[in-house]
């Protein structure tokens, strides 16, 4: 099962690598390429390049490296197949496969998304214009939400009657199957479509990309549960949605933060108040796989959850996810028993305040406590040290729990030392089982290295090899008509010349290379050379530097085996370091091309020695 590899080409071509590294990256233009903080690793001062020209990144950091379809794949854990698809509906490119079922099942997933859009086209309506939604309209009035909010979040009205919907599709000429597999309705008993939500308050639900995917319904009286969501289906996969991530991911990029809240209109108020970086899980827990893709949009997280629920929630998963993913949780400040959506309609302020008040969750929780404790008698404050270490020693970091230590045993006037007797005792039983847990963890959390070539000692390469490269990628008519295998001794430059030379273009190359030269490849791809010097001038000494070592382990095998004609390799090799260093490019050139003919004859003749089954490699000779 695959896609046409023409496709492929056409998506990678189609494809803007800045436009969609800026999704989840701030990129500064630096020259003719781009720079940010990189995805895939911590770091604070910029080291991930961007190659608009060739399509190419690359972490000096990390060493991650690709093109834009690597690029997704990492970041949204994607596979190949799945990578290539996201690309081209962003380019408008219609995909083929060298598969027919794999193509209806594409199409089947384009065709449900359509029928869900034509509904939420059909709800929409329904609650700007029709009688039967005054209701509805008073309601979202009444919360602070008026027709520009209601156009904005394509909100809608499910109307109280049995099959309006599916006839209004039907009408349109979507099939029974197409609804019924879109989630929309379902078949009765007397094998009639039946709307699979009536009486309701709608709000459309996309995935990151924009697809129209479901719905969540909210019931304005007491009939039947108060939300009701999309039932499982193709596209409708809770476990993987977040209500309005495809508005907020530019801004959630932007700020380098994303609010996470329960509920729809907790999104829709931050965002008309002023921070319309926050998103709602669909009608489930926040879970492992929400806070791996959020992940890859930003490392700060502010939980604007109703306080009651935010502290009396499990802690565990958020240390995990804070520590698994490298992110930083913070609660927001919202007044008890209050959600966003009830502070917006007091005051929008407020809700921005809350944002910016967040405290780290183990403080959150602390000030809860104490807020609750009588501190006036001695007992009281016992009760909320004993109360407060249990909270404590739920930290995995034995640093940060040490630092609360202090700070509460000079809020509660109790012994540090005490107090942090205590939280050790308390947390002891689950230490180990922690310090065992963690590591695998950690490691699921990052891409397989086979996907990358990571981990690549990139930095051993002779410099001079890699100069040569690193013009045959961006300038190759420079290097064009003198550059050749026998320069490079090291294995993973050998490599990286050979593809570059049997390639068409600089991507055949790289889908060549075996991961080490890859990873060479890409990182030079963002290596863009800048000489101040004439082009001549560029050209001579890039020859002279590059002949140099090859020549030179030509003179020491000469020497070795007493070969009379080392004299005059000797010759030419003074004459060129000589030259170089006086700046005489022209001389310099010509004694180059000499000794590279020396060089090259030198290669060829191993060739022949081994074709005779005699010694091996020429480095080593
Ligand atoms: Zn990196």
């Amino acid at each position: 099962m695959g896609i046409l590899d023409e496709d492929v080409a056409k998506v990678r071509e189609l494809t803007d690598i800045v436009a969609l590294v800026s999704e989840h990256v701030a990129l500064k233009r630096a020259g003719r390429q781009y720079a940010g903080l990189c995805p895939f690793h911590q770091e604070k001062s910029a080291s991930f390049s961007v190659n608009p020209e060739m399509g190419v990144y690359y972490c000096f950091g990390c060493q991650a490296s690709g093109d834009a379809i690597t690029f997704i794949r990492e970041i949204e854990h994607l596979d190949f197949v799945e990578a290539v698809e996201r690309l081209a509906a962003r380019a408008n490119i219609t995909l083929r496969y060298d598969d027919r079922a794999t193509q209806r099942d594409r199409s089947r997933k384009d065709r449900l998304s359509e029928c869900v859009a034509a509904a939420i086209d059909f709800y929409h309506q329904r609650l700007l214009t029709a009688d039967d939604a005054g209701r509805a309209r008073g309601y979202l009035r009444s919360r602070g939400f008026d027709g520009d909010a209601v156009r904005r979040f394509l909100l809608g009205w499910a109307p109280d009657d049995w099959d309006e919907l599916s006839r209004h599709l039907q009408k349109r000429s979507f099939a029974r199957a197409d609804i019924v597999d879109a989630g929309l309705a379902f078949v009765n008993r007397v094998n009639k479509l039946q709307d699979q939500f009536r009486n309701r308050l709608m709000f459309p639900i996309h995935d990151q990309r924009g697809v129209a995917v479901g719905f969540g319904g909210r019931a304005l009286d007491d009939q039947g549960p108060k939300y009701k969501n999309s039932p499982e289906t193709p596209l409708y996969q809770k476990s993987r949605l977040l209500y309005g991530l495809q508005w907020a991911k530019a801004e959630i990029v932007a700020r380098s933060e994303v609010v996470i809240c329960e509920g729809y209109t907790d999104v829709m108020a931050f965002a008309l108040a002023g921070a319309p970086n926050a998103v709602a899980t669909c009608g489930t827990a926040l879970a492992d796989d929400h806070v791996r893709l959020l992940k890859n949009f930003a490392r700060h997280i502010v939980l604007a959850y109703d306080a009651d629920a935010a502290g009396q929630g499990a802690a565990e998963p958020w240390y995990r996810w804070e520590h698994e993913f490298d992110l930083e949780v913070r609660v927001a400040d919202l007044p008890p028993g209050k959600d966003p959506a009830d502070v917006f309609l007091e005051d929008r302020q407020a809700l921005l305040d809350a944002l910016a008040r967040a405290a780290p969750f183990l403080q959150f929780r602390l000030d809860r406590l104490l807020a609750a404790a009588d501190r006036t008698t001695l007992e009281g404050r016992g009760r909320a040290g004993e109360a407060a270490a249990a909270i404590i020693a739920e930290h995995p970091s034995g640093l940060v729990r040490d630092q609360y230590v202090m700070k509460l045993a000079g809020e509660l006037q109790l012994s540090a030392d005490r107090l942090r007797e205590e939280v050790t005792r308390i947390g002891r039983p689950r230490g180990d089982e922690r310090a065992r847990r963690r590591p695998s963890a950690a490691g699921e959390s990052r891409p397989p290295s086979s996907l990358t070539g990571r981990d690549v000692p990139t930095a051993a390469l002779d410099a001079r090899e890699v100069d040569v490269l690193r013009r045959a990628v961006h300038e190759p008519s420079v290097v064009a008509d003198w550059i050749e295998g026998s320069l490079f001794a090291n294995p993973i430059t050998r490599e990286a010349y050979e593809c570059l030379e049997s390639a068409a273009t600089f991507h055949d190359a790289v889908a060549h290379a075996g991961g080490p030269a890859r990873s060479l490849l890409e990182r030079l791809a963002v290596e863009i050379p800048e000489d101040a010097d004439e082009p001549a001038v560029v050209k001579a000494r890039l020859l002279a530097n590059a002949v140099e070592p090859a020549a030179a382990r030509l003179l020491t095998r000469l020497a070795r085996e007493g070969d009379e004609r080392w004299a005059t390799v000797k010759r030419e090799l003074d004459q060129l370091v000589q030259a170089r260093a006086s700046g005489e490019w022209s001389a310099a050139q010509e004694t180059a091309l000499r000794l590279l003919g020396w060089v090259a004859h030198d290669a060829s003749g191993v060739v022949d020695r081994e074709q005779a089954g005699a010694s091996t490699n020429p480095s080593e000779t």
